[in-house]
């Protein structure tokens, strides 16, 4: 498996990403890198554009907020709704 795992990564063409992107003044010092293959790493961007993975996540947390708030007033419409 750990065999088969390795030969299919040597298939793929890896990149380096920067954590920090290069246009935000992110460096190539190892802590800033992650290796991606190619396939996921324009995933990435085409999804994220140059966001950092914080911004990602704050992103994430406040459209969850957002979810949460809407279904909240449906839950409660559809109680005003059915009291009339
Ligand atoms: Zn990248």
């Amino acid at each position: 498996m750990k065999g088969r795992l390795k030969r299919n990564q040597k298939k793929r063409k890896m990149n380096k990403h920067h954590l920090r992107p290069k246009s935000r003044g992110g460096s190539k010092v190892q802590s800033n890198l992650i290796l991606i293959d190619m396939e996921r790493h324009n995933a990435w961007h085409i999804l994220w554009g140059n966001r950092t993975l914080d911004e990602i996540i704050e992103l994430l947390i406040r459209l969850r907020e957002i979810k949460k708030s809407q279904s909240y007033e449906v839950h409660n419409q559809l109680k005003l709704n059915f009291s009339d």
